[in-house]
């Protein structure tokens, strides 16, 4: 299997290459050349499976053998035995036909270390192979963080330096990330905003002269095509609970940077069968006027009580436009230019398609807090505001009652708490047992000036030899 770059201009490339680079050299983001197509008597045949042995039937394709499978099992075993839930990913009834798949029993409690724990046992794989070792940098504006920390603390070849801005994420996102204290994990509290964060690990992407002789940055954000492929497999674990193939499912995602929904999106041109896939976004809602009004302006990025959905343009969603437009990458560089720039308009063609294939709906932070204070006051099950607006979203948006609807759960509602109060619980909403010492664990961490020497030296002095 061999990965072509959206921008077009770049030589194709192997699995383990795309895993290691992250962005590709033209600019845009790696795709598989030609995606694995199963039939419905394959996928039904999996019913029953247990989560890891789905995800190798789902992944081993898009690697292709250059893992043997024999270890490629191994690594999918390891990165879901730390999670504290028997199911993986549990399936939760919350109304008529209606579903939701809890994807927050990691050791984060947010969906990303479905990809993240996976990720990082990879990497260190692919290093350990070639006798190598990198270093990961990346920014957060909170999950991210966490979940790349937990995936990489144990990884004997890489370092890896985590950027989030000085104050600006929640006492548990910090302490999740500062309460690692592995010697190759390093956290830099830096005196700016998440945007500066990202400006930062940019800067250091385009010139990576600072580091020591013949070490590399890679990227662990979801441009990264590991992140999205891992996170293919819970479509399918989803569906077939629910009797897919047989019967089709819908699903509604919360959705930032369009990389959770976007695998959903692959799951279905891979042959799984699903009716609606709606993308839920807060009030920063770009995709959701996309969709609906071909508006694809950028506005300035408003704060929520959803904090991981705040984004001004969602990355991912270049791979879809890729496909929209027929894999035209020069098509493609002219419109990520014209998004850039501030305004982006979708052929005809290509929004009718985009319609096709997604509905959309936007809450806010009052309707967020409403769905989240109806639902606890009608079951006692208590939402994570960015699952209240996915929720809210797929009541929206649905056409079909016959047809099961999931909504993804993509946090513990422990992790926004402000939210959760909102909505008028007053209790602190408890964390779960394996991490009810969070608050007297040790911190560590550096606060750095907003001043990019400051921030390559420090890692520079703290790479390990
Ligand atoms: C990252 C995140 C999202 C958004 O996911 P994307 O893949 O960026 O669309 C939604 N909810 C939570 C809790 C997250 O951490």
């Amino acid at each position: 299997m061999k990965y072509i770059s959206t921008r077009g201009a770049t030589a194709p490339h192997s699995f383990e290459q795309v895993v290691m680079t992250g962005l590709a050299p033209d600019g845009g983001l790696f795709v598989p050349e030609h995606l694995p197509q199963f039939s419905r008597e394959e996928i039904a045949s999996w019913a029953g499976l247990g989560y890891p042995e789905l995800a190798l039937k789902v992944i081993a394709p898009f690697v292709d053998g250059e893992i043997p499978e024999h270890d490629l099992k191994a690594l999918i075993d390891r990165s879901y035995a730390n999670f504290r839930h028997e199911a993986i990913a549990p399936l939760l009834q919350s109304g008529h036909n209606e579903w939701i798949l809890e994807l927050f029993h990691g050791p984060t409690l947010a969906f990303k270390d479905f990809a993240l724990q996976f990720l990082g046992n990879l990497l260190d794989y692919i290093l350990a192979k070639r006798d190598q070792r990198v270093v990961i940098m990346g920014a957060t504006s909170g999950d991210t963080g966490s979940a790349a920390i937990e995936g990489c603390k144990q990884c004997k070849n890489l370092d890896i330096f985590i950027l989030h801005p000085h104050n600006r994420v929640s006492e548990v996102q910090r302490r999740q990330m500062t309460t690692v204290l592995a010697d190759n994990v390093h956290n830099i509290a830096l005196q700016g905003n998440f945007d500066d964060c990202q400006n930062m690990v940019k800067a250091s992407f385009a010139d990576q002269s600072f580091l020591p002789e013949g070490r590399q940055l890679a990227a662990v954000n979801s441009i990264n095509w590991a992140r999205i492929m891992a996170q293919i497999v819970y479509y399918f674990w989803a569906a077939l609970a629910l009797g897919g193939p047989h019967r089709a499912v819908s699903f509604s995602v919360p959705t930032g940077n369009f990389g959770d929904i976007f695998a959903g999106y692959l799951a279905k041109q891979m042959g799984l069968p699903i009716e609606q896939l709606v993308i839920a976004t807060n009030q920063n809602d770009i995709l959701h006027r996309c969709i609906s009004a071909n508006d694809h302006t950028t506005h300035a990025l408003q704060h929520s009580l959803a904090p991981s959905m705040d984004i001004m343009i969602s990355s991912n969603f270049e791979r879809l436009l890729f496909d929209l437009y027929d894999r035209d990458g020069d098509k493609i560089t002219e419109l990520m230019a014209a998004a850039k720039a501030g305004q982006m308009n979708l052929s005809d063609d290509a929004l009718g398609r985009a319609r096709e294939l997604f509905s959309s709906y936007r809450s806010d932070d009052a309707g967020m807090v409403e769905t989240i204070r109806q639902v606890w006051a009608v079951s006692g099950y208590l939402l994570d505001p960015h699952t209240a607006i996915g929720l809210a979203a797929a009541r929206a948006c649905r056409r079909n009652s016959t047809t099961p609807m999931v909504t993804l759960a993509t946090a513990h509602p422990a992790k926004f708490a402000d939210a959760v109060r909102a909505a008028g619980y007053h209790d602190e909403p408890e964390l779960p047992a394996h991490m009810a010492d969070l608050w007297q664990r040790e911190e560590r961490y550096t606060v750095v000036e907003q001043d990019i020497a400051k921030v390559q030296q420090f890692m520079a002095d703290n790479i390990s030899a």
